[in-house]
């Protein structure tokens, strides 16, 4: 089974299709960037994915399974799905190391001893380990975006899913964050990307869909979508 299976999606805003019957799937290993221009539906679309919109037709299947039905386990969806965020959304009142460990810990996923190892282990790769113990206001925007990422990570997530992840910084920070996404790609690690970085995308994507106006009016490699459009 793909990780995502997408048949029919819509979803509307008070009659507004931002998401306009689209079908796609998302497989193991790729890196599936969303491109189009803005209001075109991209984080509409991110979102239905995780269920943070609720889809109002069409149906998602995550891994084999129905997930947008009344019974769904969707705690248990969302461990498996990481999500970054174009505005962090770190908890202010925590350290680095609380944010990281927060979500394996109360979800059970790991001991707390597990997850602080493997914090660690993270902050080392990305090398912010000596930011463990400060609180997020105490980080650059691109070391808070890495944190997020990390975050997301330390669940060993299916996919990960960001929404728009270097909109939100300086340009000299763009550089660090998509460096690790970059490794994360090569690595395999399935993601879907809404982004503005065109660039970025041919660089990386194994796969890119271009949105306009909630549907998908194009979709293929980058050589074919981005550089004979
Ligand atoms: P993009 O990510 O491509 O910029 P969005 O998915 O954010 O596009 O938005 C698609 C359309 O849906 C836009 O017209 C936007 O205004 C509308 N929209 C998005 N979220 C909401 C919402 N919560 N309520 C009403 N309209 C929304
Ligand atoms: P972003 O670029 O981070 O998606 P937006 O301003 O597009 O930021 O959206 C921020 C929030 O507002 C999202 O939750 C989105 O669903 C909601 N939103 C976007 N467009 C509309 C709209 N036209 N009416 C109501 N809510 C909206």
């Amino acid at each position: 089974d793909p990780v995502f299976r997408v048949n029919h999606l819509v979803k509307q805003f008070n009659g507004l299709r931002a998401v306009n019957d689209v079908s796609t799937e998302i497989h193991q290993g790729e890196a599936v960037f969303v491109l189009g221009p803005s209001g075109s539906g991209k984080s509409t679309f991110l979102r239905c994915l995780n269920l943070l919109e609720e889809p109002g037709s069409g149906e998602i299947y995550f891994k084999g399974g129905l997930i947008n039905r009344p019974k769904a386990d969707i705690n248990k969806f969302r461990q498996q799905v990481g999500m970054v965020f174009q505005h962090f959304n770190l908890f202010p009142h925590l350290t680095i190391l609380e944010n990281i460990t927060i979500a394996p810990v109360k979800t059970g996923r790991s001991s707390r001893a597990e997850a602080t190892a493997k914090a660690d282990a993270l902050l080392k790769r990305i090398g912010l380990y000596d930011k463990r113990d400060v609180y997020p206001q105490q980080l650059s925007g691109g070391q808070k975006q890495r944190i997020a990422i990390v975050r997301a990570l330390v669940m060993n997530p299916d996919v990960i899913l960001f929404d728009e992840p270097t909109s939100a910084l300086d340009p000299e920070m763009v550089g660090e964050v998509l460096a690790l996404m970059k490794d994360l790609a090569q690595e395999g690690m399935t993601m879907v990307v809404v982004t503005h970085e065109i660039g970025f995308a041919r660089e990386v994507a194994s796969r890119v869909m271009f949105m306009d106006a909630g549907r998908v009016v194009e979709e293929g490699t980058p050589a074919d979508v981005i550089d004979n459009p």
